[in-house]
């Protein structure tokens, strides 16, 4: 098993985690580019929001309610973003599914 946030997940690399249940960890982002900065994974590896299909529809909206209530829990009613980088095009370095949540500082857009 080679990827990186199955590991995490596993805990076989350590991690600042934020939140976690029966289908997905929260964790910090290592280099974060806000004061608040979470990756919210799900426990199994998919390896993008492309390859996901009818039955991950539930899933989906499990993740993206993680990430707001991590927001709400760090006090972000000011505004946050949740960023889902897909493929080369859009940068995304990490071959399994992650939801960035973003805040504590204002976002330009649109994003580079
Ligand atoms: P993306 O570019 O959308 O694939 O995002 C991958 C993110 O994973 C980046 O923001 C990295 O900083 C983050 N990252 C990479 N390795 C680790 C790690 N070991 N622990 C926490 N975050 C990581
Ligand atoms: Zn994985």
């Amino acid at each position: 098993m080679s990827c990186l946030f199955c590991k995490i997940v596993e805990g076989a690399i350590p991690s600042t985690a934020v939140y976690q249940d029966e289908l997905c960890y929260a964790f910090a982002d290592i280099n974060p580019k806000a004061p608040v900065h979470v990756l919210v994974v799900p426990r199994a590896h998919i390896d993008s929001l492309h390859d996901t299909g009818a039955n991950h529809r539930a899933l989906l909206g499990h993740l993206f309610w993680a990430a707001t209530e991590i927001a709400r829990q760090k006090g972000l009613g000011q505004g946050y973003r949740v960023v889902v980088n897909i493929g080369e095009h859009a940068g995304q370095s990490v071959d399994h599914l992650h939801l960035h949540l973003m805040g504590g500082r204002p976002m330009a857009w649109p994003p580079g």
